[in-house]
């Protein structure tokens, strides 16, 4: 099973829509694909038709230990299951304040799971906060969705680090896997140019042995496109909604990209220009 954390502390960059719509084109390929509404906001969640309205068990009550995974997860589509959020998730984090090893809830939680699953994709809220950490420290690799502004790399320097601490202290094995481009847009001289700049990036760490130094970014960089906007609002993945988008064009490649034959899947530790 390949665990993913898909990660970044900035809001409205992409991670919800790439975390919904990259496990429906998983599922599409013939995967086990199990989702994880790690963030308050519940967007997985709704946009996947489940209401977070508290009747029911969510995320919260497995973080607190009143509730096993798999009496909480439901299935949403063909091959697609849902560990649901809902709004009492925010106070999740006071709660756990006190509690020795708050870290490594979510991960013990997997361990005792019965249920296999080819992927286990983890959509985090836009903080680096208890959440998250558990979404790290229970997944292999993490997954950055960027929108290709200005900032981007600013804010990029930030999470690698917490995510080399993070290695550090609680699982050496986390690697960051691969940077999607989300919200591209082709003519803008400013998404080519943080493109650009972001390999330059990440060329410099290849083989300094930071969780980073084997990540890649994928070449199926997801375009603006308003479908992709609108599908969440009718509880469905692009896929159902406008099959024939190019939203749904680019998270099929970016599944083919992570999954396919061609899929560079290299042990942990080493770098990508050693597999190459
Ligand atoms: P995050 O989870 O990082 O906060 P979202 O995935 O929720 O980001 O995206 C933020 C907003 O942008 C949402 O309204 C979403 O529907 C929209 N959006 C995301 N990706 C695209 C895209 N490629 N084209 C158009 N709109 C998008
Ligand atoms: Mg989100």
């Amino acid at each position: 099973m390949r665990r993913i954390a898909v990660i970044n502390q900035k809001g409205g960059v992409g991670k919800t829509t790439t975390t919904v719509n990259l496990g429906a084109a998983l599922a599409r390929r013939g995967r086990r694909v199990c989702l994880v509404d790690l963030d308050p906001q519940a967007h997985a969640t709704t946009h996947l038709g489940v209401e977070p309205d508290g009747q029911k068990p969510s995320i919260y009550h497995v973080l607190l230990g009143q509730c096993y995974i798999q009496q909480v997860r439901r299935q949403v589509a063909e091959g697609l299951w849902l560990v649901p959020a809902d709004l009492d998730l925010a106070a999740a984090e006071v709660e756990l304040a006190g509690v020795v090893g708050r870290e490594v809830i979510l991960r013990e939680a997997l361990q005792k799971d019965e249920e296999t699953f080819d992927y286990l994709l983890m959509d985090c809220g836009p903080s680096l906060g208890v959440l998250t950490l558990n979404a790290l420290a229970a997944a292999d690799e993490v997954l950055i969705p960027l929108q290709p502004h200005f900032l981007a790399l600013h804010g990029l320097s930030k999470l690698l680090e917490t995510t080399a601490l993070v290695a550090r202290r609680i699982h050496p094995g986390l690697r960051v896997s691969g940077i999607v481009i989300c919200l591209f847009d082709s003519s803008t001289r400013l998404a080519q140019e943080v493109v650009a700049d972001l390999h330059t990036f990440l060329e410099r760490s290849r083989g300094q042995g930071l969780p980073w130094s084997c990540a890649r970014i994928f070449a199926s960089k997801i375009r603006r496109n308003i479908k992709l906007a609108e599908c969440p609002s009718h509880g469905q993945t692009i896929f159902s909604y406008a099959p024939k988008s190019p939203g749904a064009a680019d998270y099929a490649a970016l599944a083919e990209e992570i999954d396919g034959a061609g899929a560079t899947s290299f042990p942990v530790g080493m770098s990508a220009t050693e597999v190459e």
